[in-house]
């Protein structure tokens, strides 16, 4: 496995990150133990890296996945929180539910541009207090926007940057891939670390697998990406694929065999684009939101690339 340094923050983390949502109760919800033993599994590989967030409430898989090693994991965290007790409230929970001393990264979650980055100021205040106890070690926020990026660069108290990225562009809020990459290019040259997101673009993207990651970590800039794993199999055949080795047969196997569905965000607008774009009609809008029917959906991930909240995954 190979390690880069985030930006100038002096943290070492592997190429490969371990995305968490997709263990917790989000995702497959799969029981702790579980979870954790998968956590573990990439951890022996030899990632040293786990990105989490308030939202996903699986602090408990990862204190579990990490315990007893919890010194060598860098781990990133997020909140929502705009205010500054809301985030002293986002920090103290991280550190209670992981039962770590600090936080390596924590980032204010899903920024938008400039003015969302201003309208969350208390909330950053808060993260550079926790930086001087030493409880937060580094703080910046991610994103699914260009503009996003480019206002975090600009941004002298931020460290980190979590961006999406992907080769389609599939949830980029508001441009197009060269954009982002731009984007991504001009906040490393502010020596800003950034780690990537949804290169796998929320499932979309699954059936071209090694090409998708193979753009994702071509993107100059981008230290380590963040890819949701949720069986021992998958563990293994990202790590094989993240150190340039063939998958074994056995491994590509059980990762294709594996039993994927569409999984629709709570957050979802009922805009109705997902439907339109589904030619197997197998999206409907049912009081106010998108319903799939899984005995006609070909888990194609049209719909998602069609999503502009990113609202659609395969998992
Ligand atoms: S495109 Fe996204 S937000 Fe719109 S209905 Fe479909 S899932 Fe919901
Ligand atoms: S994955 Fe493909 S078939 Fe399934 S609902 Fe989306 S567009 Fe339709």
């Amino acid at each position: 496995m190979e390690y880069r340094t985030l930006g100038r923050t002096g943290i070492r983390v592997s190429r490969l990150c371990f995305g968490s949502l997709t263990v917790g109760p989000l995702q497959a919800n799969l029981p702790v133990k579980e979870g954790a033993k998968i956590i573990r599994r990439a951890l022996d590989a030899g990632v040293n890296f786990i990105d989490t967030a308030e939202l996903y409430g699986n602090y408990e898989y990862i204190r579990e996945g990490t315990a007893g090693r919890s010194g060598s994991v860098v781990l990133a965290s997020k909140s929502y929180a705009y205010t500054g007790e809301g985030m002293r409230c986002s920090i103290e929970k991280a550190l209670r539910e992981t039962g770590r001393d600090y936080i390596d990264i924590f980032l204010l979650h899903e920024q938008e541009n400039e003015l969302t980055i201003r309208g969350h100021w208390e909330a950053v205040e808060e993260l550079l207090k926790a930086k001087q106890k030493g409880t937060v070690r580094a703080v910046g926020i991610s994103t699914h926007s260009v503009r996003g990026v480019r206002a975090a660069a600009a941004v002298p108290e931020f460290d980190v940057i979590h961006p999406l990225i992907n080769m389609k562009g599939i949830g980029i809020r508001d441009g197009s891939v060269e954009d982002m990459k731009a984007a991504i290019a001009g906040a490393f040259r502010a020596g800003k670390g950034l780690y990537g997101m949804k290169a796998l673009g929320g499932g979309a993207l699954i059936s071209v697998k090694e090409k998708a990651l193979a753009f994702a970590l071509s993107v100059p800039g981008l230290a380590s990406l963040a890819v949701g794993m949720q069986s021992p199999e998958e563990v293994d055949c990202n790590v094989a694929l993240f150190e340039g080795r063939p998958v074994a047969p056995e491994v590509e196997l059980a990762v294709s065999r594996k039993d994927r569905r569409l999984h629709i965000e709570d957050w979802c607008s009922g805009c109705g684009r997902c439907a339109e774009r589904c030619s197997q009609g197998a999206i409907s809008l049912v009081a106010g939101k998108a319903f799939a029917d899984r005995s006609l959906c070909r888990l194609c991930g049209y719909c998602a690339a069609a999503c502009r909240d990113m609202c659609i995954k395969i998992i």
